[in-house]
């Protein structure tokens, strides 16, 4: 015992049945606990130690395991009111036939506040602690996760369709950097650039993109290459691929965070490879929309960062991190036809530091290391489909649904507690939620010609 211990004080002490702190990769804890103080992880201590310190709060979680909180680097949050709208189409004509049509109808700050409202409730109750956002009134999903307590990286959204947020790329831009401005002492949340794509925002638009990441040291995420569609339109236009695009303007780099990158070829690789840039791996979106497969493994085995996200809801349908990382881990089996590829102790890691990586928050969150943030989730693993517990991060991986969180927090702050949330009330989310279908249908009549799905 540590007889410094009998003096110290400390915020909360944790002290559950195991730690997956993440760093070193694949260890696991018994008999320890984590130490939190102003809301860092101080010390992770053996608990007959640990027991001794003062605290406001000495807390046991007998059938946990203690992580990192996920983090879900791609998605758009208020999109949740556009879940199930339109199922089972392909990426353009999901786009420019469905949501692009709706957003364009319906977008506006009481749509952003009520859809990030129920995103960020479905982000807390699967494990995610950080989250990043491209979506449209950036203003109100920053306001909404400062009022959740979660952390954000909002990457304000640039292109070309009007909507009542901005008329076209230029005026995101505008918009975009106030914002920036306006969040930029803030604890938890950053702000940064969300170019949509290269065929949605005009070159002379990510030209300026280009000087502005040098010139703010402002992070850059862009969708790129979800589907050979996009790689073969971009060929036809100009050419050149789209990440040769990038190349071409200087936006590859290490803040930049490529999402999805399907269709890889050796070349594709070793740009983001010699460029340090980062890729988001979104396998449930990707699957859904028939986009394509990123291939992750040769992407790590070429020393390529990746993180994972769920995407939108209207694109995945859920955004449960947990269901992202198991799906990751299996897919990445499927593509290389190898079982050996990207073992559950790697697929954990990509939830968790790669995605602090992507977001250039490595040194903060990501890992249950003393000095770093007190971002944290405990899930019960007594339920029936994680027993035994032979292998404690095989469990995680391949067996948990998101029903075993019982406790979270963001810098020490609860955001669950014993299964409940604690800054966000479900029932005020889903009176306000259960609005926007009447809406939605109710526009869809007065304007039906072509036979549409949205009954
Ligand atoms: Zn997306």
């Amino acid at each position: 015992m540590n007889p410094s211990n009998l003096s110290s004080v400390a915020d909360l002490v944790i002290h559950p049945k195991w730690i997956v702190p993440v760093v070193p990769q694949g260890q696991v804890l018994t008999e320890h606990s984590v130490v939190v103080s102003d809301g860092r992880i101080t010390r992770i201590e053996p608990t007959a130690e640990a027991l001794r310190i003062q605290a406001a709060e000495h807390l046991h979680l007998p059938s946990q395991v203690l992580l990192p909180g996920l983090i879900n680097a791609h998605g758009h949050g208020a999109m949740t009111l556009l879940r199930g709208i339109a199922d089972d189409a392909p990426l353009l004509s999901w786009l420019q036939d469905h949501i692009w049509p709706l957003e364009a109808a319906f977008v506006s700050e009481a749509f952003v506040r009520d859809g990030t409202d129920l995103a960020l409730l479905d982000l807390v109750m699967g494990g995610t602690t950080t989250f990043s956002d491209m979506y449209f009134f950036p203003d109100v999903t920053a306001q909404r996760a400062d009022l959740a307590g979660l952390r954000a990286q909002l990457v304000f959204p640039v292109i070309d369709v009007a909507t009542a947020w901005a008329s076209d790329s230029e005026a995101c831009l505008e918009k975009g950097l106030a914002l920036r401005d306006e969040y930029r002492d803030h604890t938890l949340i950053q702000v940064g650039i969300g170019a949509h794509s290269t065929y949605s925002v005009p070159e002379s638009t990510l030209q300026k993109i280009a000087t502005l990441v040098h010139e703010l040291d402002a992070p850059l995420q862009i969708h790129l290459h979800e589907t050979q569609a996009e790689i073969n339109m971009a060929l036809e236009a100009h050419g050149e691929r789209p990440i040769s695009v990038l190349n071409r303007l200087g936006l590859l780099g290490p803040r930049t965070q490529c999402v999805h990158m399907t269709a890889l070829s050796d070349d594709d690789i070793e740009l983001l490879s010699s460029t340090n840039s980062h890729v988001i791996h979104c396998p449930r979106s990707n699957m859904k929309l028939a986009s394509g497969i990123s291939p992750v493994d040769r992407l790590l085995k070429a020393g390529v960062n990746v993180a994972l996200g769920t995407d939108g809801a209207a694109s995945n349908n859920r955004l449960n991190m947990l269901a992202e990382l198991q799906m990751t881990a299996l897919l990445a089996k499927l593509e290389s036809l190898e079982a050996t590829a990207l073992p559950a102790t790697r697929a954990l890691e990509l939830a968790t530091m790669g995605g602090a990586r992507a977001l250039g928050l490595e040194k903060t969150i990501g890992s249950i290391e003393p000095g770093k943030a007190a971002d944290l989730i405990a899930l019960d693993l007594s339920q029936p489909h994680t027993q035994p517990l032979n292998n404690i991060i095989s469990q995680i991986v391949y067996a948990t649904s998101g029903s075993e969180l019982t406790h979270s927090w963001v810098a020490g702050q609860p955001l669950v507690r014993d299964g409940q949330p604690v800054t966000l009330t479900p029932a005020d989310i889903s009176a306000r939620v259960a609005r926007w279908p009447e809406k939605f249908k109710a526009h869809q009549a007065s304007i039906d010609q072509t036979g549409s799905d949205l009954s």
